[in-house]
């Protein structure tokens, strides 16, 4: 049987019910870049903005403390979705994916990197973490050295033990690759890290929408994530920080609400994880998130990865039967998330994805923003199709099938 009841979801989603092109239904298979939105977060947007619209944390009004009290609520939740025991001390609110891993990489690496210092990525991160880190490192003269992806497309673990060393500072790892959909063994990384005194830094964009994600069990430092990734709002992610070091760490935006006390001369820095959010924060997206995240947990995160897991293998026996077809990453199992990332000999990948709109498939084109990792596999550009918890096998049949019209028409 099947773990998810996907016609019953469906009904959760008006988007799918979208026509488009020449009166087409739509086939969204864009997962990995944004997934769609269930009318149960749509309604928290609508439902504020009519009932409590208010700033937070500053005003002794009634809209003002409903606000602040769903807004700060809406950490404990995310904190307890990724498994911080810590709550919203541990939770902060930023924009997206991005800026979390940038929060850090200016408020904790600009401070303690120097020469000599080392920062291990993996040949597979995503430029979020890898332009962020490689930047950060220019500026202070740390060093940055990567993970090498083995032809199967997983981590060589062996040198990641040889990379990440004494003069190791910061490992960053993606959970889940967005191109390969491979999934790095990230505890394994931690302890590689902590072994040598240096910290962990996970982009679980995604990750956290796909399974069950629990940063102790991992035992990350900092773990980052997208609301809109995961059936949540734009607009809004998520950095866990572990509490004893976010308390240490720099603030990285100056401003209101992340100070207690101002002068001329000085201040002092809010308590956690206010210290990490200056200005009138995203206080409909955060709520949201949270319904996010309640909604996922209805469905069961161990539910969605088998699904996922499900509708990847589907995808990739299915284009595995075509000699033309080259698909990156390792082979389906636990070890893979619910997208394929793939290349068709004849046709090129943005052509071949403007052919599958034709048949209002919606796929992704492009190098994914892992320019040197499609570099390492020698290609420019790549198409992926990624799944969600509303997609079907039927849905995978389609998109084989739009392939066969591309294949005839350029060949
Ligand atoms: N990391 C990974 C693995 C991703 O897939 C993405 C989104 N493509 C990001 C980081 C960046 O996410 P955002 O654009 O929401 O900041």
């Amino acid at each position: 049987s099947a773990p998810l009841d996907v016609e019953r979801i469906r009904e959760d989603f008006p988007i799918l019910q979208r026509r488009v092109g020449d009166d087409v239904q739509l086939v969204y298979l864009d997962n990995a870049a944004t997934t769609q939105t269930p009318n149960q977060v749509i309604d928290v947007f609508g439902d504020y903005y009519r009932g409590y619209n208010a700033n937070v944390h500053r005003g002794i009004h009634h809209l003002s403390q409903e606000a602040s009290i769903a807004y700060e609520e809406a950490h404990d939740r995310l904190a307890e979705f990724v498994g911080a025991s810590g709550g919203r001390e541990e939770m902060i609110f930023t924009k997206n994916t991005t800026e979390s891993i940038n929060l850090v990489a200016y408020a904790w690496g600009l401070n303690e990197l120097g020469p000599g210092d080392r920062v291990v990525l993996t040949e597979m991160e995503h430029h979020a973490s890898l332009v962020t880190w490689q930047q950060i490192a220019k500026r202070t003269g740390a060093d940055v050295e990567y993970i090498r992806v083995d032809e199967d497309g997983r981590l060589d673990m062996d040198h990641a033990a040889e990379l990440i060393d004494e003069d190791t500072q910061m490992v960053g790892a993606v959970h889940v690759s967005n191109t390969l959909g491979t999934v790095n063994p990230v505890a394994d990384l931690a302890e590689l890290a902590h072994d040598n005194d240096a910290y962990i830094f996970v982009d679980g964009a995604q990750a956290v929408p796909t399974r069950p994600v629990d940063v102790e069990a991992i035992d990350a430092d900092f773990y980052a994530f997208s609301g809109h990734k995961m059936a949540g709002p734009t607009g809004v992610g998520g950095l866990y920080g572990k509490k004893e070091i976010l308390e240490d760490m720099e603030p990285f935006l100056y401003g209101g609400d992340m100070i207690t006390k101002v002068t001329y001369e000085d201040s002092t820095w809010n308590e956690l994880p206010w210290k990490y959010e200056a200005g009138t924060p995203l206080i409909a997206e955060g709520i949201a998130m949270a319904e996010a995240a309640d909604y996922l947990d209805e469905l069961g995160m161990e539910n969605i990865r088998k699904h996922e897991q499900e509708l990847a293998e589907y995808a990739y026996d299915r284009l595995s039967e075509f000699d033309d077809i080259e698909i990156y990453g390792p082979e389906p199992g636990p070890d893979r998330g619910g997208l394929v990332s793939f290349n068709l000999d004849s046709v090129h990948a943005h052509d071949l994805a403007s052919i599958m709109n034709d048949s209002a498939v919606a796929i992704r084109a492009g190098d994914h923003c892992t320019q040197p990792l499609h570099d390492k596999l020698g290609v420019a550009a790549s198409a992926r199709a990624s799944f969600y918890v509303y997609n079907t096998r039927e849905e995978i049949d389609v998109l084989i099938d739009a392939i066969d019209d591309a294949r005839e028409l350029f060949s």
